[in-house]
């Protein structure tokens, strides 16, 4: 009798500890914001790759641009994902719009990505924003993005 309620007990704990990971899997989201530990949206994720095969996820392009500044370290490679289809790419090659609308309510992140000029332009003209170039481009500029290039992925 009692084993069984230690049993019960260890159940109940079980099922406790596991009810985050449940709720996840409801949601649709397994992973977390490596930078505010919210739940990433996978239309705008972004990837960062370390050595010794380590990835970090964040759940737009401001979280992962403030992580990268904070920590000082180098990524081997920065992949962002498309907004237009959800494809993902290497960051270098994106081009990132500020948008202007009260972004929270809708989406995680005031920056969209785009991995063609053309329809960040067109997005910008539709619903305004701006072309984030120079020193604004997040992610590091193109010389800054020197371990993207040491990663053999051009
Ligand atoms: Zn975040």
């Amino acid at each position: 009798m009692r084993a069984r309620g230690l049993a019960l007990e260890v159940t109940a704990l079980v099922v406790i500890a596991l009810l985050p990971a449940f709720a996840d899997l409801v949601r649709g989201s397994t992973s977390r914001c490596a930078q505010d530990g919210v739940a990433v949206d996978s239309n705008y994720a972004v990837y960062a790759r370390y050595e010794g095969d380590v990835e970090l996820e964040f759940c737009g392009v401001s979280c992962a641009d403030l992580w990268m500044r904070r920590s000082g370290k180098p990524a081997i490679a920065v992949e962002v994902t498309d907004c237009v289809d959800g494809h993902r790419f290497a960051a270098r090659n994106a081009h990132f719009v500020k948008i202007y609308v009260d972004w929270r309510e809708s989406v995680p992140d005031p920056i969209r990505v785009f991995a063609s000029r053309e329809e960040a332009l067109a997005h910008i003209r539709e619903f305004g924003g701006e072309l984030l170039v120079g020193p604004r481009r997040p992610l590091g500029t193109a010389s800054d993005l020197r371990w993207d290039r040491a990663s053999g992925d051009r």
